[in-house]
């Protein structure tokens, strides 16, 4: 869609748009960022994360995560990001730990990590605990891919999934591999929304079952938020208001009800909570109702998951809330 300059248009705030607060429900997924540190320096990279950060979980803090695997059955879900998870002090020590507590495992990998030297033996650490892969392809062809992520990108993920695929991801129920798409920062105000995540998925599969016979489980849609390096990228090109305008005004009620804040709790590499890791990102935290940041040992002094009755929202709630809605999971509505 291509819209006209708007700086002029006030933005309405997103909790005029929803009418109420949003209320937390019983907390079912934790997702751990477990630092910044990551082998690429994707363009599109919301955590601005990369080669040089040092940034990641102390001991301290990974045995409080784990502690709380332990103790809380109302937790489905450990969620693993990063920058590259894999790379990041804790990681399998985590991975262990839910995976002998019975969790679900979630690990967003950017797969190109398996080549680098002392990570080859991910696909097996992967496949012998269960984890479920979620991994950034931006297009089925290489040359999109390698313009957001870099050069030989598309190329390492291909023969990443490959390998995957041959130790039974995308076929055997218990390894599920999805795919993410993410449509590029916008250059112009020619701003759009991701596809129908459906026919994409369609459509994905059919090319890389044809150019590289592989299988996956799932795409996922998701939309650019404007935070991290995309807001900078944004704003450099002068369209940061005009994109937040364009993302309000395809606000859509109906996806409230589906968004991962609702159920979740996203913690930083110190042990600080989040209702989600976009606001991890933008520095705003849960906060109890009398208004306390929190913490991991917060959670263990109450033994309780269910400190947040409120989640913090701002305008980048605008880009899960447009069209059919985005989440860590895909599209929502
Ligand atoms: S988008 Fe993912 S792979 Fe790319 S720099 Fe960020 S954390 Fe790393
Ligand atoms: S950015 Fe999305 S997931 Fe996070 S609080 Fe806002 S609406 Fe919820």
């Amino acid at each position: 869609m291509l819209i006209t300059p708007s700086a002029a248009l006030e933005l309405l705030p997103f909790d005029r748009a929803i009418n109420q607060p949003l209320a937390k429900q019983l907390v079912r997924v934790l997702q751990i960022n477990l630092g910044k540190r990551c082998n690429l320096a994707c363009s599109h990279c919301h955590v601005e994360a990369g080669p040089h950060r040092t940034e990641e979980l102390t001991p301290e803090i990974t045995q409080q995560l784990i502690d709380i695997i332990q103790q809380f059955p109302q937790l489905e879900t450990v969620d693993l990001t990063g920058g590259a998870p894999e790379m990041n002090y804790g990681f399998r020590e985590l991975v262990a730990a839910a995976f002998d507590n019975q969790k679900s495992i979630i690990v967003r990998s950017n797969l190109t990590i398996f080549f680098v030297e002392g990570f080859e033996d991910l696909p097996d650490f992967f496949a012998q605990h269960d984890v479920r892969v979620v991994a950034s392809l931006p297009c089925y062809l290489a040359e999109n891919v390698d313009r957001q992520r870099g050069s030989g990108v598309f190329d390492r993920s291909i023969e990443a999934i490959q390998r995957l695929n041959q130790l039974g991801y995308g076929q055997d129920p218990a390894l599920q591999l999805d795919l993410v798409y993410n449509p590029p920062v916008p250059r112009d105000r020619s701003f759009s929304l991701p596809p129908a995540q459906s026919s994409l998925e369609q459509a994905y599969r059919q090319r890389l079952k044809a150019d590289h016979n592989i299988d996956f489980n799932h795409l996922l849609t998701i939309t650019n938020l404007p935070i991290g390096r995309t807001k900078l990228a944004l704003r450099q090109r002068n369209l940061e208001e005009d994109y937040c305008q364009f993302l309000a005004s395809n606000f859509n009620a109906q996806t409230l009800a589906g968004l991962m804040c609702l159920n979740q709790l996203s913690v930083d590499y110190r042990g600080y909570l989040y209702d989600c890791d976009f606001n991890q990102m933008e520095d705003i935290p849960a906060r109890s109702p009398d208004g306390k940041m929190l913490t991991l040992a917060d959670l263990l002094a109450a033994n309780s998951l269910d400190l947040v009755t409120t989640v913090q929202t701002d305008r980048h709630c605008y880009g899960c809330t447009a069209g059919s809605g985005s989440s860590c999971g895909g599209a929502i509505a």
